[in-house]
């Protein structure tokens, strides 16, 4: 017997590098008209690093000291963020003291008891001056506080990957909307990964319930929404969607398993074959 269209499809797209995990999956994929893109992981590679440590002034501790403590409370974290912290810090040659009480909070940050202080690594949570200028230089900073009191922003960058451009340009086309970036990263960050992406509609410093909110409001307008995601806190989101796929490589389990699909191939070009993809299949079913 000659395959069903959309099983062949399937088929096709795992060739691509995409796994999709159902037929209805496979045809549902046709039929989005709107997409939202996450930042950290999707857009950018997932892969950032530590630029910069600044000490905050008053605070007693050094940037190696800083670095040590953020990095063993960022240990247990799967965050792309927090390999950076860790990286960092095994960079440096510095000691990682064992964390415990861990507990992490998505789209915020960690928290942790290391050599029986609290520290936690996240969101800043005022915009200090040290913040501003890391956000200035195009950073995503993230705040380490110590006993509740903040001593150091971390300046951390990712690059973009290389496929982004052409596949939001490729996405405008085939749903005839420009996509949407939705991160957990403040302003100045996302609207230069969006510039040098070519999106110009960005909803920045959400949290993971603010997505699956904004994917929420789309759909009730009658729209089909496609999200791709990485991270724990773009699940909801996923959740939410008409279609979500997670990027497989950087992906956190709780995104692979709640997407409808998942990008084996570590490439954002594989998203928008795979609604083409879709496409071609509906009109062979129909
Ligand atoms: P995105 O939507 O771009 O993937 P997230 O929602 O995962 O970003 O994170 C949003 C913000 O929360 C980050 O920019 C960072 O400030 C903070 N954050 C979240 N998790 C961590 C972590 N493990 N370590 C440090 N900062 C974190
Ligand atoms: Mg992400």
């Amino acid at each position: 017997a000659t395959m069903p269209p959309l099983l062949s499809a399937i088929a096709n797209a795992g060739r691509h590098g995409v796994l999709v995990k159902s037929c209805v999956v496979m045809e549902r994929l046709g039929a989005v008209d709107r997409v939202a893109l996450d930042k950290t992981g999707t857009l950018t590679e997932g892969a950032p690093r530590v630029a910069e440590v600044r000490v905050l002034p008053g605070s007693p501790l050094t940037e190696d000291q800083v670095l040590a403590l953020a990095a063993a409370a960022e240990l247990p974290s799967e965050h792309p963020l927090a390999r950076a912290v860790v990286a960092a810090a095994r960079e440096r040659g510095l000691p990682l003291a064992g964390a415990e009480e861990f507990s992490s909070a998505p789209g915020r940050g960690v928290r942790a008891l290391v050599d029986g202080r609290k520290v936690e690594v996240g969101r800043p949570g005022e915009a200090s001056g040290a913040v501003r200028e890391a956000e200035a230089a195009g950073r995503t900073a993230v705040e380490v506080a110590v006993d509740g009191v903040p001593v150091a922003v971390l300046g951390i960058t990712d690059r973009l990957r290389e496929g982004a451009p052409a596949a939001v340009a490729a996405l405008t086309r085939l749903t005839g909307t420009a996509p949407t970036l939705l991160t957990g990263d403040g302003e100045p960050a996302a609207r230069s990964v969006a510039a040098e992406t070519g999106i110009t509609d960005v909803r920045a410093g959400l949290l993971p319930e603010d997505k699956a909110a904004a994917v929420q409001a789309w759909e009730r307008e009658g729209r089909r929404t496609l999200v791709v995601g990485d991270g724990v806190n773009d699940a909801p989101a996923l959740a939410a969607a008409h279609t979500g796929i997670a990027m497989g490589r950087a992906g956190s389990d709780l995104a692979l398993e709640t997407a409808d699909a998942v990008v084996v191939r570590d490439e954002l070009a594989t998203v928008p074959a795979v609604v083409a993809l879709s496409r071609r299949a509906r009109r062979l079913v129909t």
